[in-house]
């Protein structure tokens, strides 16, 4: 049985048409493809659902090899290889089979084993300054800067839990003038300066810390290691930024570097979505501001996984999702954008709001 379907891109009336082999794409293996979409496969051929709205901590999605089928018993949808497809993307019938026919099924068969390594000291220069990360400074700052008190209960407020408050390493910075006369009296300020850790109006006779006192601070792990510093206010006050980075280093994907063995990623706008997503049983990295895009060693580490884009339900998070699902289209990385429910700005309300359930 064939399936004639107007060719992706083209116009409506223009007759242009694709023919698919229907039988071929429904006897596709369910369980790789599956796997591909973010499904982690525990006894009895079970994982946890991975269909959108349907949160759960223990696994309801089964999975039968026999008859190339899957259903989960908790929000009881499921089916054929292009059901699966057609839910995932919330998508209709046409475009799940044209979805399955463009997917390199070389590549679901076996992964392709790929050297994953992200670059991340790449030297900037600014001002006369060249910046260049400088993982023990930053070591340094983190050993400094426990979680305090009010910055857990700002975290646990939004429903991220204390382990993976941990699990990310999130710190405090404590009296941050105390703190800059440390790191200057332990490096020296012209190397403080190149990592940039000094704010713009910093001078070596009245140094400044980039990030202020009471700043949560969150380090990019690689492992154990923070290789970029990124702090939060709990409190904005009128002019000053909520976000605050290194000063002149580029700054890295959040949380890329761990990432390497899952199949399916959630791409994330911020940080504390990132940490949500985690709260959700979804590894993710975070892409900050809605107006980077990826670079190409980034986007290699990404090959041959399934990326969900969760945009903040906003314009500029809408041309964010645009631009990214572009990039990973032209690497043929598979995407699936993620559409928050409507009312829901961002993945951690999104959270807040199915906790409070
Ligand atoms: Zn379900």
């Amino acid at each position: 049985m064939t399936l004639k379907v107007a060719a992706a891109g083209a116009a409506c009336g223009q007759g242009k048409q694709e023919i698919y082999d229907l039988e071929k794409i429904k006897a596709l293996p369910i369980i790789p493809l599956g796997e591909q979409l973010g499904a982690v496969l525990t006894k009895g051929a079970m994982a946890l659902c991975i269909f959108p709205g349907h949160i759960e901590r223990t696994p309801s999605l089964h999975f039968e090899s026999r008859k190339n089928t899957c259903f989960c018993f908790g929000c009881r949808r499921g089916g054929s290889v292009i059901d699966l497809v057609k839910i995932v993307r919330d998508c209709d019938f046409k475009d799940a089979v044209r979805w399955l026919a463009d997917i390199d099924q070389a590549q679901l068969a076996k992964p392709k084993p790929i050297r994953r390594t992200v670059e991340y000291q790449t030297p900037v220069k600014h001002d006369g300054v060249e910046y260049l990360p400088d993982l023990e400074v930053y070591a340094s700052i983190m050993k400094c800067s426990p979680l305090q008190t009010d910055g857990r209960l700002y975290l646990n407020g939004r429903f991220i839990t204390d382990q993976t408050i941990k699990k990310f390493s999130v710190g405090q910075i404590p009296n941050a003038d105390h703190l800059v006369a440390s790191l200057i009296h332990n490096f020296g300020y012209p190397r403080c300066e190149k990592s940039g850790v000094l704010a713009a109006s910093s001078t070596p006779s009245c140094p400044r810390l980039v990030f202020r006192s009471q700043h949560i601070v969150f380090p990019f792990l690689n492992g154990e290691v923070a290789t970029y510093l990124q702090a939060r206010s709990l409190s904005p006050s009128m002019g000053s930024p909520k976000y605050i980075g290194l000063r002149g280093v580029r700054r890295p994907v959040f949380n890329l570097p761990n990432v390497a063995k899952s199949r399916a990623i959630w791409l994330c706008e911020g940080i504390v979505d990132v940490l949500s997503a985690y709260e959700l049983n979804k590894p993710a990295i975070g892409l900050l501001g809605a107006s980077t895009t990826l670079r190409p060693d980034e986007l290699d580490f990404l090959s041959g996984k399934t990326i969900y884009i969760v945009g903040d339900n906003d314009r500029a998070g809408r041309t964010m999702v645009k631009r990214l699902r572009n990039q990973f289209v032209s690497r043929r990385i598979i995407s699936v954008i993620q559409t928050l429910p409507p009312g829901t700005n961002d993945l951690n309300e999104h959270l807040v709001k199915t906790r409070r359930k």
